[in-house]
């Protein structure tokens, strides 16, 4: 009997849980409608009639910062064709910002030829 009590218990905090989740859910699709909404600048070109789809946001804190997809894209490849592929030469490249470029976002967003070069390089420099 108490077995059965506890199972409810826990199937009671799951479904608060799930509640929780979906408000949280639904507070992000509005705040994520709103920002899709706005216009955001490039970082790098300037350009400011940016949505948010057009664009690549960093990890950076307290605020990512924000670059058109070419820009960000064009910003990775010149640095490594000069294989500057360390977490120290390879950051944001906002200005001041040191916030290294993870492995995932250069994936997510550089070319495959640009990433496996990416990879040589830091698969190089590790040996
Ligand atoms: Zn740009
Ligand atoms: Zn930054």
């Amino acid at each position: 009997m108490e077995e059965e009590e506890e199972q409810e218990a826990a199937r009671q905090r799951e479904a608060e849980e799930m509640q929780t989740l979906a408000l949280l859910a639904s507070e992000q699709k509005e705040r994520q409608l709103a920002l899709d909404a706005q216009d955001f600048s490039c970082g790098l070109c300037l350009a400011d009639d940016l949505k948010l789809d057009q664009m690549i946001t960093l990890s950076c804190e307290p605020v990512g910062h924000r670059f058109c997809t070419e820009c960000f894209q064009g910003y990775c490849k010149s640095k490594i064709s000069e294989a500057q592929v360390s977490t120290s030469s390879l950051h944001c490249p906002s200005l001041g910002c040191k916030t290294p470029i993870t492995i995932h976002e250069m994936k997510a967003h550089l070319s495959e030829e640009d990433f496996e070069k990416y990879e040589r390089f830091t698969l190089r420099k590790v040996k």
